[in-house]
Formats: structure tokens, C-alpha cells, sequence
């Protein structure tokens, strides 16, 4: 017999089918035991007599007969309450044991070292079932979008350089070159950029990004973003390409957005009307319904002064100042504090969901943001060298945008942390869900990468 998913009992009623999934709970009465049967769509009613001993959570296999539940017994809070299945036979395919903790309730009550410890058993909660398939609704949405308007999807590597995304890299020992290290990248800004010296124009990629910053409720070592770029654009029309995928792909997911076109603030008036370049505009009525109240920021500083007193980017190294009169600035190295960056940022609720900018594709410019940052020639060439080569070969103008879509969904979902719209989030001290890692290597693994530990 062909399998029948729990939500097309609706329609079958009547006929004999065959159910698998987990029990989601079961209520012995004696003569008669109701097993609610749980799959990816949902949940059944099954019930029997006599049946083989079965304990919560097991998989089973059911055969039976639906029909329809007398009008008194209908649930209502189920999407199959109209139906049964009345079991004719039950067999146990796997058999769970206890649980460490409930998985049908919405588990925030749950301590979360436990939780992640389990992640798998924590993901049988409908609310992560939920939120898991909506984050894939949702880059499904965005993927269709960008298609729409020719982007291209291309993979960038995972074992890389440093870049200077304002973070602390994750560093991986390499074998072959004992006493050298990859990095993992925090963005894949540059390889982004070289693929619009390569001529692809429109690049789209759901990147990993990784940053070892110290976890937070919607900061974690991993996160993902949709990260794109894109040749010959204003930054009003990479503007443009952020607003309408965010706001088609938000509208497929069912999500509520307070004002379209999104509201532009200039830094200068985000500081004088909010006090902050993030801001949550959203009414108290909004704040109960679940809108999503976005605002594009502009025109912010390129330079600020860090702990030491040098200057520093506030966003990006490697944009384009907003007009020609400012990369002259640049280009003297005059005015440094009064320079503005082409970047945007985009945020909700509070939150920066988006940020990009149009970038400089000219050697002298990139070379002199280096420069006024304190690195020397030759530390230029030996980070940035390949950027500066590869823009002497005809570099296109180009800008992107990377979104923390993580972010988004969260707002969404009405989640405070970011790991509840991740699958096997790290916990908040900094270790993986499931696999305990971080770990020691063996001795053998250290010799080989020319390593040793120094406690
Ligand atoms: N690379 C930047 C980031 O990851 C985004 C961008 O400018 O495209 O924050």
C-alpha cells in the first residue's frame, strides 16, 4: 500500500490506508488506546483495541480504516479533527526510549545545554518544525526572486584569507604549510567583488558567514546571509534590489510590513531623531501584531577613530565615498572625519538586517582607505595586493548587499534568539549543539599540522 501523509486522511475517508511517523502521545484507557500519529504534515488521531506495547515517540507504521469522528468528538484544534484512523494494525518500526524533555509544547521553559544537547529531539517541536520551514519558505522566496532578475548563484571558498570584516577570524592549520592558516571567511566580500572583475554582474549566494565575536541573542559564531553583488548600479538601484526581494520573499512567507517604499533616514538625522543608527519605528499596536517596520540609513561616516585614537571604517573598507568630492577627501587624505561612505544600512525592529554599499573599483582609492587606516605599503600589498591587482584589470562599478535574513525571520517569528531559526545552533557558551566541539585533537592530528598546545 502507498504511504498516506496525516493531512490527506482529510481525504480518504472511508478507505483503508497505511500511516508512518511518531507517536506523538498516547492514552491508554483500557480497552481502548489513541495514539496521535505524527508526521511532516501534521498530526492523526489513531485508535484501538489491544494493541502491541508502544512507547511515546517510537516510529510505527499504522494500517487502518479512516473515518469520520461523530460530531461531538471533532477537534477543532486540529487540522485533521474531522477524522480517525481506526487502527487495524500497529507496528513498532524503531522504539524510543524516555525523552529527556517534552518535544510537543514550545520548550522556552527548557534549560539550554540540555536542549541543544538533543537538538534533534528539540526540532520535533512544531514551533521549530515551524520556524525551520519558513526559513526555508523564506530563501526559497528570495532565491526565486533573484532569479527573476538574472543573478546568478555561485559558491565561494570556505577556506580562505583573512579579510577585515571588523571581526576575529576563525583559523584553520594547514597540513601542508606547517605554521600557516586559513581563515574562514567572515563575509565572502571579497571573492564577491572579484567575481564582478570576472564579468558574472549578478551574484547572489546564501553565504556562511563566521566570526568569532562572543555569542549574543542574535549574534552567533554562524550565520547566514543572503549575500549579493551586482555590476553597474546606482546605490538607489541596489537599494531597490534589496527592498523588493526582501519584500517579495517576506510577503510569501505571510510576514506584515508597516510602510512601502521603506522610509530613508541620513545617519545625521537617525542620530538626532532616534539617538542610534538601529531604530524600531513600529507603533505599540504594531509591536502586538507582529509588523515589521523597515528603514534604509545612509550617508554615514566612512571613518571613525578606534580605542587608540587611529581612524578606523565604520562599515566596510572597501566602499566608494558617496560622491566624487569626497574620494578626492579621500584621495588627499583631507577631511578625513567629514567623509561619507556610500554604504546602506537596512533595519527592523531594531535590528541592521542589511548592509552594503557600492564599492570603490579603483586601485588608488582602495590602496588610500589602507592608508589612512595606518597600514604601510607593504602591508597593503601583502593583505590586499590580489584586490589591487585584479582591479587593474578592468573592474566593473559595482555595489551589493549582504542580509542577516537569520535576523529577519526572527522578527518574524516573534523569537528573541537567533538560534531558534538555526537547526544545530551553538550554545551561548560558544559549543556546538549535539557534537561536543569544541575539542582536543589527538596527537597524531597535532604532529601532522605542526602544532603543539601550550596550556
Ligand atoms: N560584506 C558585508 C557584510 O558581510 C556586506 C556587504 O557590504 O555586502 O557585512
Amino acid at each position: 500500500m502507498e504511504r498516506t501523509l496525516a493531512k490527506d486522511t482529510l481525504k480518504r475517508i472511508g478507505e483503508k490506508v497505511e500511516l508512518f511517523g511518531w507517536v506523538a502521545s498516547l492514552r491508554d484507557h483500557g480497552k481502548i488506546t489513541f495514539i496521535d500519529l505524527r508526521d511532516r504534515t501534521g498530526i492523526v488521531q489513531c485508535v484501538g483495541g489491544d494493541l502491541p506495547k508502544v512507547s511515546a515517540e517510537s516510529v510505527v507504521a499504522v494500517e487502518g480504516k479512516v473515518s469520520e469522528r461523530p460530531k461531538d468528538l471533532v477537534n477543532p484544534n486540529l487540522e485533521t479533527g474531522k477524522v480517525e484512523v481506526q487502527i487495524e494494525k500497529l507496528a513498532v518500526i524503531s522504539k524510543a526510549k524516555e525523552l529527556p524533555f517534552p518535544v510537543d509544547g514550545d520548550g522556552y521553559e527548557i534549560g539550554e545545554e540540555i536542549k541543544l544537547k538533543y537538538r534533534y529531539l528539540d526540532l520535533r517541536r512544531p514551533r521549530l518544525q515551524r520556524n525551520i520551514k519558513v526559513r526555508s519558505a523564506y530563501v526559497a522566496a528570495a532565491r526565486e526572486y533573484l532569479f527573476s532578475q538574472d543573478f546568478i548563484e555561485i559558491e565561494t571558498p570556505i577556506l580562505t584569507k583573512s579579510t577585515p570584516e571588523g571581526s576575529r577570524d576563525f583559523v584553520v592549520p594547514s597540513r601542508l604549510y606547517p605554521g600557516k592558516f586559513f581563515a574562514l571567511p567572515q563575509s565572502p566580500q571579497q571573492y564577491k567583488q572579484l567575481l564582478m572583475v570576472a564579468g558574472f554582474e549578478r551574484y547572489f549566494q546564501i553565504a556562511r558567514c563566521l566570526r568569532d565575536e562572543d555569542p549574543r541573542a542574535d549574534r552567533g559564531y554562524e550565520h547566514s546571509q543572503i549575500d549579493l553583488e551586482v555590476s553597474f548600479v546606482s546605490r538607489e538601484e541596489a537599494m531597490k534590489i534589496v527592498e523588493e526581494m526582501t519584500i517579495y520573499a517576506l510577503t510569501k512567507i505571510g510576514g506584515k510590513i508597516a510602510k512601502k517604499p521603506f522610509p530613508v533616514f541620513t545617519y545625521q538625522e537617525a542620530i538626532k531623531k532616534f539617538g542610534a543608527e538601529k531604530f524600531d519605528l513600529r507603533t505599540p499596536q504594531e509591536k502586538k501584531d507582529g509588523t515589521l517596520s523597515f528603514a534604509w540609513v545612509i550617508d554615514f561616516p566612512f571613518f571613525k577613530k578606534d580605542a587608540e585614537g587611529n581612524w578606523t571604517f565604520t562599515h566596510n573598507p572597501f566602499s566608494r565615498p558617496i560622491s566624487d568630492e569626497h574620494e578626492g577627501w579621500l584621495l588627499q587624505k583631507k577631511n578625513i572625519s567629514q567623509i561619507l561612505t556610500s554604504q546602506y544600512d537596512l533595519v527592523c525592529n531594531g535590528m541592521e538586517v542589511s548592509g552594503g554599499s557600492i564599492r570603490s573599483n579603483s586601485p588608488e582609492v582602495l590602496k588610500a582607505v589602507f592608508e589612512i587606516m595606518g597600514h604601510t605599503g607593504s602591508e597593503i600589498e601583502e593583505k590586499f595586493g590580489h584586490m589591487l591587482n585584479a582591479f587593474s584589470f578592468g573592474a566593473p562599478p559595482h555595489g551589493g548587499c549582504a542580509q542577516g535574513f537569520e535576523r529577519l525571520l526572527m522578527a518574524h517569528l516573534g523569537e528573541e534568539y537567533l538560534r531558534e531559526v538555526q537547526a544545530f545552533p551553538q550554545t551561548g557558551r560558544g559549543r556546538t549543539s549535539v557534537m561536543d566541539a569544541p575539542s582536543e585533537l589527538d596527537a597524531k592530528q597535532l604532529k601532522e599540522l605542526g602544532l603543539k598546545v601550550v596550556k
